[in-house]
């Protein structure tokens, strides 16, 4: 049985007395929301922080907003972000990702905020300390080379995050606090390529809630490939939401992926299907270019080169639900991992 190493614990009930708490301990402290993650980790000794400190019991950060704009708290589990009828209804990609993620379980536990600043993954560190020692452990914890690339100068452990691409692809920006101040960072700009490092947040800096832009016009959707439908991380998401005028030509849009690189990628996709409508031929010019910037490493499930060729396919299968096609039977055999069936 895994152990969890000792820690001094707070449960303050204001963010101003969390962020003063933060402020105080230092980089010795992190925040815990669900648990779900950091926990395990713990476990495996990947985080050994002095402190926790506990945001559950902060009221205000599981506040939630529906103006011309929406905001979400990050305090709210997943399961309160699937139970809101505003984001099944206006924020449908947002909705299938947080539905997808982990178990129904896990999601009466876990947070928005907490998904947003999930741990990198690999195959290599996501182990116990006996393992990991093993091998002589790796760059990312306790030791000096990547595995996965053994030139390379720099982590490349994989965000596995579903909520990120969905709200990045839905133009997300996200509140941060600390004793310094307060600023809102577009959500694309929270993350860096960097397995190690790959937050832009500072250690005393508390991600409150997610604001959301006006939903009016939009349609979005997110595909989610793993090996068990039941749950699992991605090893590819695929975000996309689209602004269309009456006649279906596209005015905005935006695809961002899950799982290719140590960061959610908002990539240049969707702008090729601005000024034209989603045609079949426009949708596959689309899977092409965003196919074409999604760099997979082989260091989570499945086999990289074919991560990477369906890309392409599940821009497809966003896009064409988006469209307005039924992707039912598609979504199905996706859950049931037929994946034979994808070429
Ligand atoms: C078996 C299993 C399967 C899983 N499957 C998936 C999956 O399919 N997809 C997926 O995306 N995730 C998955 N997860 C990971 C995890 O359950 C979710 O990402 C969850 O949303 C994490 O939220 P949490 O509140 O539990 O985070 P925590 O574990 O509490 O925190 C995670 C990290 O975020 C930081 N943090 C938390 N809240 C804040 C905040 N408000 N401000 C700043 N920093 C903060 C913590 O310090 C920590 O570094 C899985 C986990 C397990 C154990
Ligand atoms: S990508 Fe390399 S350094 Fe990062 S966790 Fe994996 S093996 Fe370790």
């Amino acid at each position: 049985m895994m152990r969890l190493p000792w820690f001094g614990f707070h449960s303050p009930k204001t963010l101003a007395e969390a962020a003063k708490i933060l402020a105080a301990e230092g980089p010795r402290a992190m925040l815990i929301a669900g648990g779900t993650d950091l926990l395990p980790n713990m476990k495996r000794r990947h985080q050994t922080p002095a402190t926790l400190v506990s945001l559950r019991q902060i009221e205000a950060l599981k506040r939630t907003t529906n103006g011309s704009s929406a905001t979400l708290g990050a305090g709210l589990t997943l399961n309160e972000v699937v139970a809101n009828p505003m984001v099944r209804e206006q924020y449908a990609g947002l909705w299938q990702a947080a539905a997808q993620v982990a178990t129904v379980h896990l999601r009466n536990m876990g947070t928005l905020g907490g998904n947003l600043c999930l741990d990198t993954r690999c195959n290599y560190y996501n182990q116990n300390y006996e393992w990991r020692k093993a091998i002589d452990f790796c760059m990312k914890k306790d030791g000096e080379i990547c595995w996965v690339a053994t030139a390379s100068k720099r982590c490349v452990a994989t965000s596995s995050t579903d909520t990120a691409p969905a709200l990045m692809s839905l133009g997300a920006t996200v509140h941060l606090v600390s004793t310094q101040g307060e600023r809102d960072v577009a959500l694309a700009d929270l993350y860096r390529n960097d397995g190690i490092d790959y937050l832009t947040r500072r250690p005393d800096e508390i991600l409150t809630e997610v604001k959301l832009p006006a939903a009016e016009g939009w349609k979005s959707s997110y595909w989610k490939l793993r090996r068990r439908g039941a749950f699992d991380f991605p090893v590819l998401g695929v975000a996309a939401a689209v602004k269309t005028a009456r006649d279906g030509t596209v005015e905005e849009a935006r695809i961002a992926l899950g799982a290719v690189s140590s960061r959610p990628l908002l990539t240049k996709g969707g702008e090729l299907l601005v000024g034209r409508k989603l045609t079949d031929e426009a949708i596959a010019e689309a899977g092409r270019k965003v196919a074409s910037v999604a760099k997979p490493m082989d260091n989570t499930d499945l086999d990289l080169y074919w991560r990477k060729g369906v890309v392409g396919e599940f821009v497809g299968y966003a896009l064409r639900e988006i469209r307005g096609d039924d992707m039912s039977a598609t979504r199905l055999r996706i859950a049931r991992h037929d994946l034979k069936e994808i070429p």
